[in-house]
């Protein structure tokens, strides 16, 4: 097993390894917590199945068209989350409910997930932060059978109207929860959204990379478990 823990600069020595001062750990959900496969399956499967059939094009044609106009936009804008955006930009009839529906056999935990969060439950608060939108989340918490253990679930884009790159979002919700930035652990896959800047802010971040996490210059484990060792 493999974590590395680094201080970042310009920060006072010391804050990063006090986790008695820590609270809340706070979780991405793609990912981290929730296999991404399942968003994969709405995004990059259903989807362009949908387009395929309504505009009379294979699957492959319809799908390089699709990730096309998925990178125009990018993860940085909050459109990129809105599934309801995009239905309605490619013309398709199917309910976003439906489409989700559909996949939720993809819908998993990953690996540890349920033996982590229980082992955390009750030392800290747990909360989710997530950039997608709460459909997505409902649907995903409501399949895994974990919702209980969080005091707080919030969708970046469609609670705040805001995306996990904003320090912003990170102040809004240590400030929702109660707590200080140097009080919140926060972990995810993403190494800008759940780890560079909620670092920024003081938040003491954790980036999920089970393939390069030797070579990260950042606050990196490789996977949830580690989290276990390093709080
Ligand atoms: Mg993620």
């Amino acid at each position: 097993m493999f974590f590395e823990v680094q201080a970042l600069p310009e920060k006072p020595a010391g804050i990063w390894y006090n986790s008695a001062m820590k609270k809340v750990i706070s979780f991405d959900l793609d990912g981290t917590l929730v296999d991404a496969r399942y968003g994969d399956m709405v995004w990059n499967h259903g989807i362009p199945d949908e387009y395929a059939k309504a505009y009379g094009m294979t699957f492959d044609d319809a799908l390089k068209l699709i990730r096309a106009q998925y990178e125009s936009v990018g993860d940085g804008d909050i459109l990129w989350y809105e599934i309801e955006h995009w239905l309605k930009r490619f013309s398709l009839e199917i309910e976003a409910n439906e489409l989700l529906d559909r996949y939720a056999s993809y819908i998993r935990l990953m690996p540890d997930a349920a033996e982590v969060l229980r082992e955390l439950y009750g030392r800290y608060t747990l909360v989710i932060a997530s950039n997608a939108a709460r459909i997505f989340v409902e649907k995903e918490l409501a399949h895994t059978g974990v919702a209980g253990l969080f005091t707080h679930i919030v969708s970046a884009t469609t609670d705040y109207g805001m995306i996990k790159k904003e320090e912003g979002f990170f102040r809004r919700l240590c400030a929702d929860i109660g707590v200080t930035s140097g009080e919140m652990v926060h972990v995810g896959d993403h190494p800008v959204f759940d780890h560079d800047v909620p670092s920024e802010l003081g938040i003491e971040s954790y980036h999920i990379n089970g393939h390069d996490a030797d070579v990260e210059e950042r606050r990196t484990i490789s996977g949830l478990k580690d989290l276990l060792e390093v709080l």
